[in-house]
């Protein structure tokens, strides 16, 4: 550092070039002179030699004749300047001060002194002058070498004095950017009349102007790229959040908070221009056994792809939202005039009614569609849901039509089903399901073999309430599999305790079979209960096996690998399908009250009992026939040689209690039923003997 040299007791190294001898000698005869003798001096009179010896390093400091032959010291600077030596260099000359003084100074020199009034003093001064102010330089540099920005000092005229590196940089970059010559002045003069952010090279800028006092100005370049890249983040994540806010992350359909902006916002348009709108609420069917069996991944991914079509079936302003679940709901403007159902309900109805491929599995869900119409059925977001929510719930309870309209009887219904429904809750939660049983008899014995046990719910208020009216109720709340465990409890403690070899027959709801892991529920039950699985029969109906066949038919091999036996309820008013009767080897099968009822009064009602009847013996089922009220039908069924029997002519479902009753008195009826098979066969061997 110089400034050491300056007041310290290293000697300043000066360098004297001229090409005249004498000069020479006059220039470090008055250095020597200087006070405090802190100069060494080398001389050159020769400019190249001069440049060398600079180069070399070690120079303090060049003290330099203005002419020498054809060189001039301004040459001499410059050429100095340009290698990049900022060594402080002083002008001597024999001229006087003036023009050759600024030309001087531009060219880089740090003083410049007259040889006519050179003396130590001015040497000296002039020397220590130049040094400070070359330190000064130096240290401004250095810190605008090491400032993290670029920055370009622009005089008056608008010329850029000083730059750092930084600043060159841009200045390169920048003519990449636009394909030129890289250009400080060019670029300085750029920079000027750029706005606040400029972008250079893939580099966001910020620019800074600050007036210095000679006119000039200060252009500081700051990198914010970091910063803008940040800020970008967050305005992403800002933007997601805000889509998370109102669109479904799974689905990506507007949610509860966008539907609700939506619907309140359509109410006030519909109003004011008087014109009406539908509300669709949209539930899957099936939708929870899916997640239940097949796990919560599937469902998801059913959930996707029933978003997806329920999207492509908007067209125009129709507007579709997930709120949660496998609920969703739409708006549809509806057409003046029109009584119509809303053209999107039965868009999505053919769209989503259809096999859906679910990674590996193929679904069948269908949507029930409940829709209410604005201002008509409510003129709130709230009302209009609820009614949308009642037609809903009357679709859902339809096999068939599962698209409805709201109306008034539908309401009253569906208040008093959700009021059964709690209401059943309580009493199956206090155990107040009671189970009576129903006789069955042996044709070709002509005695009691069993009973059908069957749920009885005496409501406090309402008084009995028939199992097709709480069954199905329980069925959609889910209840069932806490009735039906109860139920099957019961009928089996009660069956253990019966002293014989009476069977017991229990009705299995399908969607126990979906829910409930029913060979172990069955297992535990007849454990605890300790009644023989011989003596259990499951009553199931054919819905079972067309809903989930692969599942319901590894429930049922569970349970008959128990040892219990399987009856197949109500057969003929269901599907009836044959494939349905070689897919699982049935012990027995029911044939519905429905046909029994209809013998000696319906020709086809008979073909059809007599066709079931035989095919049963063909394929090697127990057949049974339910319902039977009266003689005549005992005589078809004896004839057609139907195995079992079950109906009021026998007895009525009773409750626990009376069974022993029953038991004594049944064998009257048993007499009787051997009489009639015993009339029977007399009167076909009369037949004969004719
Ligand atoms: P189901 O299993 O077909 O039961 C036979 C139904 O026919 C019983 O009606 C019975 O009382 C009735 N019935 C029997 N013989 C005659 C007759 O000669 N004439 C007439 N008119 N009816 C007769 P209930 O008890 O009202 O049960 C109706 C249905 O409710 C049952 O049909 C069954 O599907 C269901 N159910 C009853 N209890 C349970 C249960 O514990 N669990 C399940 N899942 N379902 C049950
Ligand atoms: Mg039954
Ligand atoms: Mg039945």
């Amino acid at each position: 550092m110089l400034w050491g040299k300056l007041v310290g007791t290293d000697k300043i190294q000066i360098l004297v070039v001229d090409d005249d001898e004498d000069d020479i000698y006059l220039i470090c005869d008055t250095i020597s002179e200087c006070p405090g003798n802190s100069y060494s001096v080398r001389t050159s009179n020769k400019p190249p030699e001069a440049a060398e010896i600079l180069r070399q390093g070690g120079v303090d400091v060049v003290l330099c004749d203005y002419v020498m032959g054809s060189v001039t010291g301004i040459d001499f600077i410059t050429a100095a300047r340009a290698e990049g030596i900022d060594v402080p260099i002083i002008l001597l000359t024999g001229m006087a001060a003036g023009s050759a003084d600024q030309a001087a100074l531009e060219a880089g020199a740090s003083d410049f002194i007259s040889k006519t009034n050179m003396t130590s003093e001015v040497i000296d001064r002039a020397i220590r002058y130049s040094i400070a102010n070359t330190e000064r330089h130096r240290l401004f540099q250095t810190v605008l070498n090491n400032v993290n920005a670029a920055v370009a000092l622009i005089d008056r005229d608008q010329q850029p004095t000083l730059w750092n590196p930084e600043f060159g940089e841009l200045a390169k970059n920048h003519a990449n950017d636009s394909g030129c010559e890289a250009d400080i002045e060019a670029f300085a003069g750029e920079m000027l009349a750029a706005k606040r952010t400029i972008s250079i090279g893939g580099r966001v800028l910020d620019k800074n102007v600050s007036n210095t006092p000679d006119n000039g100005v200060v252009i500081i370049l700051h990198d914010v790229t970091e910063h803008v890249e940040a800020l970008r983040e967050r305005e992403k994540a800002e933007n997601r959040a805000a889509h998370l806010a109102m669109n479904c992350s799974l689905t990506s359909l507007p949610n509860r908070n966008a539907f609700s902006e939506r619907i309140n916002s359509e109410i006030a348009d519909a109003k004011s221009q008087g014109r009406e709108f539908y509300l669709l609420n949209l539930d899957l069917n099936k939708f929870k056994e899916v997640n239940d069996i097949y796990g919560h991944n599937k469902g998801d991914l059913l959930l996707i792809e029933v978003a997806q079509r329920l999207s492509d079936c908007c067209q125009g302003d129709d507007y579709i939202a997930r709120l949660g679940g496998d609920e969703f709901m739409a708006i549809q403007t509806k057409p003046p005039g029109s009584t119509d159902l809303p053209s999107l309900a039965k868009r999505i109805g053919l769209s989503v009614d259809t096999s859906i491929q679910v990674d590996d599995i193929l679904v069948r869900t269908g949507v029930s569609i409940g829709v209410a119409v604005f201002p008509h059925h409510g003129e709130t977001a709230e009302e209009l849901m609820s009614k949308a929510d009642i037609a809903m719930y009357r679709a859902k309870a339809d096999p068939i039509n599962r698209i409805y309209a709201y109306d008034e009887e539908m309401d009253r219904n569906v208040r008093e089903t959700m009021k059964i429904g709690q209401e059943l809750r309580k009493a199956v939660e206090n155990g107040c399901i009671d189970v009576y049983f129903q006789p069955q008899a042996d044709f070709e014995r002509g005695e009691t073999i069993g009973f059908e046990a069957l749920a009885r719910w005496n409501h406090p208020e309402l008084g009995p309430i028939p199992p097709s009216t709480f069954i199905p109720i329980a069925e959609e709340n889910g209840l069932i599999t806490e009735l039906g465990e109860l139920a099957l409890t019961r009928a089996c403690e009660i069956a253990a305790g019966w002293d014989n070899s009476l069977s017991v027959a229990v009705n299995i709801s399908p969607v126990q079979i979906r829910h409930v892991d029913l060979p172990a529920l069955v297992h535990s039950v007849l454990l605890k209960t300790g009644l023989p699985p011989s003596r259990l029969e499951l009553e199931v109906t054919e819905s079972v096996l067309i809903d989930d066949e692969s599942r319901a038919l590894h429930a049922l091999r569970g349970i008959k690998n128990l040892g219990v036996s399987i009856a197949l309820d109500d057969f003929g008013t269901g599907y009836s399908s044959l494939s349905t009767l070689i897919s699982f080897p049935f012990d027995k099968i029911k044939v519905d009250r429905s046909f029994v009822e209809q013998l000696g009064h319906n020709h086809q009602a008979d073909v059809i009992i007599r066709a079931i009847i035989g095919m049963a013996h063909q394929l090697g089922f127990k057949i049974i026939a339910e319902g039977v009220e009266n003689r005549e039908q005992i005589e078809f069924l004896l004839r057609e040689r139907c195995h079992e029997m079950q109906g009021f002519f026998i007895g009525r479902p009773v409750p626990a209690d009376n069974i022993s009753e029953y038991l004594a008195s049944s064998k009257t009826s048993g007499i009787r039923q051997q009489s009639i098979v015993r009339n029977e066969n007399d009167e076909i061997n009369k037949r004969r003997a004719v």
